[in-house]
């Protein structure tokens, strides 16, 4: 699994940092969450295939999240996509998208599905699933949580002296035991739950406590970041976090890793932000554009 974080700025971008946007690319699908303006350029920049493209996660309506959609959908479209593309936005703002849909009409000739979601499962793909989860923010907003199943896995020491082959993991896994040696063995005493891996992507909003139980034992919380401590007031009036907030939500929900983004254009130096991030949750990186974590 790939994460790339393509844009890292809030609300305007900077010379280093572009609009928001994360691509995860897993089993050679990629998935984008946010699609800030610029987002098509940050892909070819970094390395991104946008005809793997499967799904787009929009968190909410506002501009610097969603205008890149317009320029992407009409490349895909000289491109010469005939895949199908789902858009997902929070119920409600579906309209949104639809208007940036409509400079293009004539040369789009494959299906884009725009999804109003709801906080729950709202993807299903290959071995994993995407579930969003309510943020606290000036509009409807949505996190979203992007988590491998749990899989089952052989300890193949105990299998290797049972002697079990062929077919007969098929037939355990099915029956959930299997006579073997004149005895009973039964699945989960030759199995262990490998735990699938989870990427929770929060912004914008206020600390909130539903981000805390989305990222419970995250393997990387992706947190908005917009202000340091000393703005600490702009974050509450604006509806967004400090970078403290974030390492707090981090802390309470036990994630093995966080990466800030979001960053306020005020900052041309984010090492403060770090610094004081860091205080409350050692395992954090400040996000940089192109900025790619293997998982
Ligand atoms: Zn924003
Ligand atoms: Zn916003």
């Amino acid at each position: 699994m790939d994460i790339t974080l393509l844009g890292t700025s809030g609300s305007s971008p900077t010379k280093e940092r572009m609009m928001p946007s994360v691509a995860i690319t897993y089993e050679g699908e990629t998935f984008l969450f946010d699609c800030g303006e610029g987002t098509q350029m940050q892909m070819l920049k970094y390395g991104i295939n946008t005809s793997r493209i499967k799904a787009i996660f929009i968190t909410h309506a506002h501009g610097d999240h969603i205008i890149g959609i317009a320029g992407l959908v009409r490349s895909l479209a000289l491109n010469g996509r005939s895949e199908a593309l789902s858009i997902f936005i929070p119920k409600g703002y579906e309209r949104v998208i639809q208007g940036l849909l409509t400079f293009d009409k004539a040369i789009i000739c494959y299906r884009i599905n725009v999804i109003g979601a709801k906080p729950g499962k709202v993807y299903s793909g290959k071995g994993f699933h995407v579930r969003a989860f309510r943020l606290n923010h000036t509009i409807s907003t949505l996190g979203y949580a992007f988590k491998e199943e749990d899989r089952l896995r052989f300890d193949k020491d105990k299998t290797k002296k049972l002697g079990m082959k062929g077919t007969m993991f098929s037939e355990m896994l099915s029956k959930k035991k299997l006579h073997i040696k004149n005895k009973v063995v039964a699945l989960s005493s030759i199995t262990s739950i490998k735990k699938g891996r989870k990427v929770v992507y929060a912004s914008d909003t206020r600390p909130s406590t539903s981000t805390v139980s989305a990222a419970k034992d995250a393997d990387l919380l992706i947190h908005e970041s917009s202000y340091s401590d000393q703005q600490a007031n702009l974050a509450k009036e604006r509806k967004h976090s400090t970078a403290s907030e974030a390492a707090r939500i981090a802390y309470r929900s036990k994630a093995k890793g966080l990466v800030l983004t979001h960053f306020s254009a005020r900052y041309s130096d984010i090492s403060p932000l770090l610094a004081e991030a860091r205080k409350i949750f050692s395992a954090t990186t400040a996000g940089s554009d192109g900025y790619k974590i293997k998982l």
